[in-house]
């Protein structure tokens, strides 16, 4: 049986791997030996959920949309990683990577952000640790996302506007990496999807993977069985599906992604990277990515900042090319009529990422019987001043 979690290596069949500068090799070495065993000790998975419980405000419900479910003609439930604290699945994560720098002795947190979701997440659990926080975050993005900077700087962080390239999430990294070489001993850099050097891909799926663990527990409730026949979930580098589907690789369940197509797959303008990317290294990993032929790397376009990542995890990529998993790509206008949608029938203001995954519904055909686990990766209100330019 084809195997889809990482092996040694950092390998999901041929994607993944740590393709790093010499001077790196340290910092992400140290990483790979005690990562493992941090998230299985019992001081880390006791602190760990009690925060996921009373900080977060896990688990997050599993809600059955009767709207959804009369419209497809089968069983829909979403996921309600909405309702977290910050608005989103990212916390998961966030929370998991600073307890792991403590336990490496870390005093100085690093991290890159792209519309600023993951730097709001980061500078949130650096607050709540009392960890110095500096986040990199591309000069174009600063100015168009001011809320989140100004966010971030409330909650302590110092953000650092980065003017190379286009200075986007791209540039941003790398400056976040650049930062890493300079500071190897004190600092941790938190990544915040399964994209980066191996562990992090690995990493972040562990610390993402309570979502299907509490999915299972709550279709048994719900349903009676453990398995649903579908799990949907929109794809930017790749955590929240990965931690939609953590604990499901093995059982029979359909797995369907949804990514950014933007103005269209073949418009030229969309994110759209396991439809049109190629084999390629991106920030020290193998996969699939956006790149011209002789390998620059293609800036992405999608109306969802947070989807608009040029490459995408590395487990994604793998389950893609193997066929376990269904990738559907949504195009803007799509994904913005599938949040009027939500919003008026449930409700429930999606965030424009998650709103790709809604709109993936259409796309398939559903039997009566079957049940659809779908993750609301986050809450709209980042996105209202998009949603307001569209009237429904
Ligand atoms: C960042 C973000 C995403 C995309 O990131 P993944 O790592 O692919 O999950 C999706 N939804 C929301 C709400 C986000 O903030």
């Amino acid at each position: 049986m084809e195997s889809y979690t990482v092996d040694k290596l950092g390998f999901y069949g041929d994607f993944g791997g740590a393709f790093i500068p010499e001077i790196l090799h340290r910092c992400v070495s140290d990483l790979q030996e005690a990562y493992l065993e941090i998230i299985n000790s019992e001081s880390f998975k006791q602190e760990y959920d009690e925060l996921l419980r009373n900080y977060v405000g896990r688990p997050s419900p599993l809600y059955l949309s009767e709207q959804l479910s009369t419209k497809h003609g089968c069983k829909i439930y979403l996921k309600r990683e909405d309702l977290n604290h910050t608005g989103a699945h990212k916390i998961n994560n966030a929370i998991g990577q600073i307890l792991i720098a403590k336990r490496m002795g870390k005093t100085r947190i690093i991290a890159e952000t792209g519309a600023g979701q993951h730097g709001v997440a980061t500078a949130t659990v650096c607050a709540l640790m009392q960890m110095k926080c500096i986040v990199y975050m591309g000069k174009t993005d600063v100015e168009r996302q001011s809320v989140n900077v100004r966010k971030m700087e409330m909650l302590g962080a110092t953000v650092m506007p980065v003017t190379s390239g286009n200075m986007t999430l791209k540039d941003a990294t790398n400056e976040a990496i650049r930062d890493w070489c300079t500071n190897p001993t004190d600092t941790h850099y938190i990544i915040g999807s399964t994209v980066g050097p191996h562990p992090y891909p690995d990493m972040v799926a562990r610390l993402q993977s309570v979502i299907s663990e509490e999915i299972r527990k709550q279709l048994l409730e719900a349903e009676g069985r453990e398995v649903p026949d579908y799990l949907i979930a929109c794809v930017g580098g790749g955590s929240n599906a990965a931690g939609t589907i953590y604990n499901f690789l093995d059982d029979d369940v359909k797995i369907v992604l949804a990514e950014a197509g933007g103005k269209g797959v073949d418009s030229g303008e969309s994110a759209a990277t396991i439809h049109i990317g190629t084999v390629g290294i991106i920030h020290g990993c193998k996969t699939l990515l956006m790149q011209t032929e002789d390998g620059q790397i293609v800036e992405p376009y999608s109306i969802s900042a947070g989807l608009d990542y040029p490459g995408v995890g590395p487990i994604h990529a793998h389950l893609a090319t193997t066929k376990r998993a269904q990738v559907i790509s949504i195009d803007d206008d799509e994904a913005i009529e599938a949040a009027f949608q939500l919003t008026r029938k449930e409700g429930i203001i999606p965030a424009l990422e998650s709103s790709h995954a809604l709109a993936a519904l259409n796309k398939i055909d559903f039997k009566p019987a079957d049940v659809v686990v779908l993750t609301l990766s986050g809450r709209g209100d980042k996105d209202l001043d998009t949603y307001f330019q569209y009237s429904y």
